[in-house]
C-alpha cells in the first residue's frame, strides 16, 4: 500500500508503557492529526516514525518498505518541532536552502528551490532578510518550508502551532492545510488542541494511555465517538448515565426518552449528547423538568446550564434560535433521540 503503515507498535520506557500495540494505516496523502492528553505518548508514536526512537516491538512501513531499522535523516522526511530552531543568523533563503547546501545541491538549484517554496508560503521577496526580523507567523511559514525543501514523503510536526497567538493559529491552520493539500504529501501533527485536529484532520487519531481510541474523519470523530473519554475529549458534551424501565424504555435523568434505544444486550449504558443538540423548552409536558442553574452569554452562543434529575446539563443556543431562559427559570429538557450516541465507557 503507497502510505504509512504502523503494526502493533510498542515503545516501553523501563517499566513504563509510553506506547501500547498501535496499529495505524495512513493512505498516500493523508493528513492525520494525532490528539490526547499529555503524556498519552502521541510525541513518542511520532519520533518512531521520525526514526528518533526505536520501537520495543512492532515496525513502520512506508510504502510497503520497512522503515523500523532505517536511520532518521535516509527515511526521506521533512520535520517540524515546536521549536522551529531555525538558524537565527542565517537568512531566509540560506535557512529554507540548508538542506540542500547540505547535500551539495548545485547553487542555482537551490536558488530555484527556495523561490518556489518562499512562492509557496506566501513570502516571496523575503530571502535576504534575517529571520530574526520575521514575524511568528513568517518565522513559522520558513521552518515549514525548510522542511519540504528536500521534497519528502512524508511531512511530521509536533506541535508546530503552539507558541502563535490564538488567531494567527487559527489563520495558521487554514494555511498549513491548504499547503497540505497543494502538495499532496502524507503529513502527521501531533497537537492537543481538538479545534486544530478538526480544522486541518482528514484522519484524526485520538490517543489515551499509550493506545488509540479512536482513529477517524473529524466529523465522525465529534458524531459518533466511539468512547466516553473520546467524546469528553473532542468537544463539549454531555455525558449521563440511561437505563431501561420494565417497559422496556430508555429513562434518562429520571425520564423516559421517546425513540431512544439501548443495544439489546444493554439495559444500562452511558450516552453523549452534544450541548447544541440539547433543546430548552418552556415547562410541559415532553422533555424532562429541570432549573435554569446559569448562563453564559457569549455574544455568538448562549450557554445554559440546567439542573435535571440531579446533574447539569448543557444546552448551547445561537441569539437568534428561541429566547433566553434566566437563571432560576423552570424548563423542560428534550433530548432527541437521534442525538443521543451511546458510548463505551
Ligand atoms: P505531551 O502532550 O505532554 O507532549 P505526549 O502525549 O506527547 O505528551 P509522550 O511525550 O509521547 O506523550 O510521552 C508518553 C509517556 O512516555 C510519558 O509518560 C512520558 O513521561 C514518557 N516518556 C517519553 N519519553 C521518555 C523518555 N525518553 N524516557 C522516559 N520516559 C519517557
Amino acid at each position: 500500500m503507497s502510505g504509512l503503515v504502523l503494526q502493533d507498535v510498542a515503545k516501553h520506557f523501563g517499566n513504563l508503557v509510553a506506547v501500547d500495540n498501535v496499529s495505524l494505516t495512513v493512505p498516500h496523502g493523508t493528513f492525520v492529526c494525532m490528539l490526547g492528553p499529555s503524556g498519552c505518548g502521541k510525541t513518542t508514536v511520532l519520533r518512531m516514525i521520525a526514526g528518533l526512537e526505536d520501537p520495543t516491538a512492532g515496525e513502520i512501513l512506508l510504502d510497503d518498505k520497512d522503515i523500523t531499522p532505517v536511520p532518521t535523516h535516509k527515511r526521506n522526511l521533512g520535520m517540524v518541532f515546536q521549536s522551529l530552531a531555525l538558524f537565527p543568523h542565517l537568512t531566509v533563503g540560506e535557512n529554507i536552502a540548508y538542506p540542500l547546501r547540505i547535500r551539495r545541491a548545485p547553487r542555482a538549484e537551490q536558488q530555484k528551490r527556495v523561490d518556489e517554496l518562499l512562492s509557496l508560503i506566501h513570502l516571496d521577496g523575503y530571502a535576504d532578510r534575517p529571520v530574526s526580523k520575521l514575524s511568528g507567523g513568517q518565522r513559522q511559514r520558513v521552518a515549514i518550508a525548510r522542511a519540504l525543501a528536500l521534497s519528502p514523503k512524508l511531512f511530521l510536526l509536533d506541535e508546530p502551532l503552539s507558541a502563535l497567538d490564538a488567531k494567527l493559529r487559527e489563520a495558521m491552520q487554514v494555511e498549513l492545510r491548504q499547503l497540505q493539500q497543494k502538495l499532496g504529501i502524507t503529513t502527521i501533527v501531533v497537537t492537543h488542541d481538538q479545534r486544530e485536529a478538526m480544522t486541518m484532520a482528514d484522519l484524526v487519531v485520538v490517543m489515551g494511555e499509550g493506545r488509540i481510541r479512536q482513529a477517524a474523519p473529524p466529523i465522525e470523530i465529534y458524531r459518533k465517538p466511539a468512547d466516553a473519554f473520546v467524546a469528553d475529549f473532542i468537544g463539549s458534551t454531555n455525558l449521563l448515565d440511561v437505563e431501561t424501565d420494565g417497559s422496556g424504555r430508555a429513562v434518562v435523568l429520571g425520564s423516559a426518552v421517546p425513540g431512544l434505544k439501548l443495544p439489546d444486550d444493554q439495559h444500562k449504558a452511558m450516552i453523549s449528547v452534544r450541548p447544541e443538540d440539547v433543546h430548552l423548552k418552556a415547562p410541559g409536558s415532553d422533555g424532562i423538568a429541570g432549573k435554569v442553574n446559569f448562563v453564559r452569554d457569549l455574544g455568538g452562543t448562549i450557554e445554559t446550564f440546567v439542573e435535571a434529575g440531579g446533574k447539569i446539563v448543557v444546552a448551547v443556543t445561537t441569539p437568534r434560535e428561541r429566547t433566553k431562559f434566566a437563571a432560576g427559570e423552570a424548563v423542560s429538557v428534550v433530548l432527541p433521540a437521534e442525538a443521543c450516541v451511546v458510548v463505551k465507557q
